[in-house]
């Protein structure tokens, strides 16, 4: 009510000093009862302070007014900072790779008879201790010793196919864990049937197939 009288009188006046000062004056005068409501607020503040001398709760009231717009304004400001961070992540999702290049290697043999047997994999040979990657997005299904492998890692992708790493020197993953491409699994090492530090990288089909794990990964955009 008092607001609203308030109001009123203010803009009986800019209007009547517009009335009394010319043309010019009027947009002035229209500019500052646009203004108006921002400005009106703060005379009537102190208005309702000099006045209510004895309303000891008219400033608290105030300033709970201004912390509860100043929260609002917080929790505004906390959720569009999730949302950018969603659309960041789904950004981020969308753009990483899906499949990578085991090792950071040399390749050294291919999936060919060797030696009198066949190597039913390729070699990739480098640094002692070097990082194994996940070469796509999967389910580790096994983690451990494997006779020729030293130890082996299996991961198994969503459409079936099984991926096997190969002569490890130690891994970091267990059965049943989620992996996605370019994660660590394990270090390059030189166990069981090797002759030096490299990663053995199998690709099994899902009907269990050993296939040539080369084309495979070039079908998915990998050049090794
Ligand atoms: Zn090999």
């Amino acid at each position: 009510m008092i607001a609203a009288v308030a109001a009123g009188a203010f803009a009986a006046a800019g209007a009547g000093q517009a009335w009394q000062s010319g043309s010019e004056d009027a947009q002035a005068g229209k500019a500052s009862m646009n203004l108006s409501p921002r400005a009106l607020h703060q005379p009537l503040a102190e208005g309702a302070n000099a006045m209510g001398g004895g309303e000891p709760n008219s400033p608290d009231l105030l300033l709970t007014a201004q912390d509860s717009s100043a929260s609002a304004a917080a929790a505004q400001i906390r959720d569009n900072q999730r949302a950018i961070s969603a659309v960041e992540a789904e950004h981020a999702e969308a753009n990483r790779p899906k499949y990578v290049k085991p090792a950071d290697g040399r390749f050294t043999s291919g999936f060919e008879a060797r030696w009198g047997t066949f190597h039913y994999g390729i070699d990739l040979a480098a640094a002692p201790h070097s990082p194994i990657y996940a070469a796509a997005d999967g389910e580790i299904i096994e983690a451990g010793p494997a006779s020729g492998f030293g130890l082996w890692v299996r991961e198994r992708l969503d459409d079936g196919t099984i991926l096997v790493y190969g002569h490890m020197y130690d891994f970091s993953v267990h059965p049943g864990q989620r992996v996605k491409a370019g994660e660590q699994i394990a270090r390059v090492g030189m166990r069981g049937e090797s002759t030096g530090y490299h990663c053995h990288f199998e690709v099994w089909n899902p009907s269990g197939k050993k296939i040539d794990p080369q084309p495979w990964l070039a079908e998915h955009g990998v050049h090794v």
